[in-house]
């Protein structure tokens, strides 16, 4: 019998990163990916524990396998990720239908632990903590992700422990891969195609192994010719430290967009919230980038309505909003995350932080039309990532990871070629690609 894995993912693009490695992983033991569930003789779900409700999403999730396979036998059932680290056992004794937890750091034992499960029938939970062995295993299995734009995971975990943040208890502690084992994990994935390279980690910019930091990491992988963009995330200001600005000054491949969460632009928010820097601080970070580069631009994540957030506090987060012009930035309402500091707090009225949410998403989404709309009639470079299923299409996404839609040929496909904007929305930029001309770049 052929075997088949389903997998589909929940959350961020480290989960994407881990999907592709278990499927690095399960092919060795003879699985082939279906994209029909009905087919799969192993569904595995990759959970995410950030958004709201992200526990009775899963339920939710594999009530629909339940259903799909009905009285059919049914395929093996693993929930792996952050959700799983967080529950662990008790989602084997609520939910019957999952046979396997499996957490972030020990996805490495699924194939071992799939036989162990299919000899002995023994439901399994495995959740420990070490990166360090995940990743031993993981440099003997070559990365076959062939995306123009690949990620590549250089760093895990956390130990700063924000007070709404659940990534330090099921993510673990702050971890580093060795620099060689990156580099090298870089070079497969150029050979797999990759144009450009997003370094991944909880805490990117906090990557130390040896004496090596993330500016390092840049160096090194700027020196692959065929990689024509590098991109990280996500950083902390605390860690945005000055080797780390100063690439920005000399890197002709690092991408011109800081995604740099500062969550509120209250001084009081951000010391209850456990953020260990200051607004002060960020606008440091802030002037020395735009001094070094006046073409980097910000992105950022948003928490509104954080427990004692007053509206001072939040008139402070607004002026931040208008003093930085922020593009292509998340904001949330704050909702408690079980085990974390915040969620002993009192909640502020849903119907005060719904009108701020507002409030902050009309001032984010005016910046993102706005600079959207000063690209109309400009050309632009754009990574084409890959051609539109739906349409003659092709798609790509501008320096500033905008999506753009335009017209191209299929060997543009992995280049960067210049796109004249003819229109934009919030989101997105639609134009058409310029044969070799004078035009000046935007
Ligand atoms: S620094 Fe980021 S990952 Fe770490 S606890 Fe804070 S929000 Fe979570």
């Amino acid at each position: 019998m052929t075997k088949k894995i389903f997998i589909k993912t929940f959350g961020c693009q480290m989960n994407e990163y881990d999907s592709n490695r278990i499927f690095d992983i399960v092919k060795k033991i003879g699985f082939f990916k279906t994209n029909d569930i009905s087919e799969a003789n192993c569904y595995l779900l990759n959970t995410c524990h950030i958004r709201d409700k992200a526990k009775e999403k899963v339920y939710h999730e594999i009530g629909r396998v339940r259903q799909v396979f009905g009285f059919k036998k049914k395929p093996i059932v693993i929930v792996a990720g952050c959700v799983a680290q967080a529950e662990n056992q008790e989602m084997l004794k609520r939910e019957p239908y999952i046979d396997m937890v499996i957490g972030p750091q020990t996805y490495h034992e699924i194939n071992t632990r799939i036989e162990e499960f299919l000899n002995k029938q023994k439901k399994l939970e495995i959740t420990d903590f070490d990166a360090n062995l995940k990743f031993d295993y993981l440099k003997e299995i070559k990365n076959s992700s062939s995306k123009v734009s690949s990620f590549l995971t250089i760093q895990e975990g956390c130990d700063k422990f924000c007070h709404f943040c659940v990534v330090p208890f099921t993510r673990g502690p702050e971890y580093s891969r060795p620099f060689k084992e990156i580099i090298d994990e870089a070079k497969v994935l150029v050979e797999n195609g990759a144009k450009e390279i997003i370094l991944l980690g909880q805490n990117v910019n906090a990557y130390r192994y040896e004496n090596y930091k993330l500016s390092d990491l840049i160096i090194e992988i700027e020196k692959l010719s065929e990689v024509s963009r590098i991109r990280y995330t996500t950083s902390h200001p605390r860690d945005m430290t000055d080797d780390l600005i100063n690439i920005y000054k000399v890197s002709k491949k690092l991408m011109p967009l800081v995604h740099l969460p500062v969550q509120s632009g209250s001084d009081k928010i951000l010391n209850l919230m456990n953020r260990k820097h200051t607004i002060d601080e960020y606008y440091k970070i802030y002037d020395k980038l735009k001094n070094i580069n006046p073409k980097i631009k910000f992105s950022s994540d948003f928490i509104i309505g954080y427990p004692d957030e007053q509206d001072d506090n939040f008139q402070d987060t607004l002026n931040l909003i208008k003093n930085i012009d922020f593009i292509n930035s998340f904001s949330f309402i704050f909702s408690p995350r079980p085990g974390t500091v915040a969620s002993k707090l009192k909640l502020i009225d849903r119907k005060i932080s719904l009108k701020r949410l507002e409030l902050v998403q009309h001032e984010l989404f005016n910046h993102q039309i706005k600079m959207n709309k000063s690209l109309e009639n400009e050309v632009i470079d754009v990574l084409v990532e890959n051609k539109s299923s739906k349409s003659t299409k092709f798609f790509g996404r501008s320096e500033y990871m905008t999506s753009v839609i335009f017209d191209a040929n299929d060997e543009d496909v992995g280049k960067i070629v210049r796109v004249k904007i003819k229109n934009t929305n919030q989101n997105t930029l639609f134009g058409e690609k310029l044969q070799k001309s004078n035009l000046k770049v935007a």
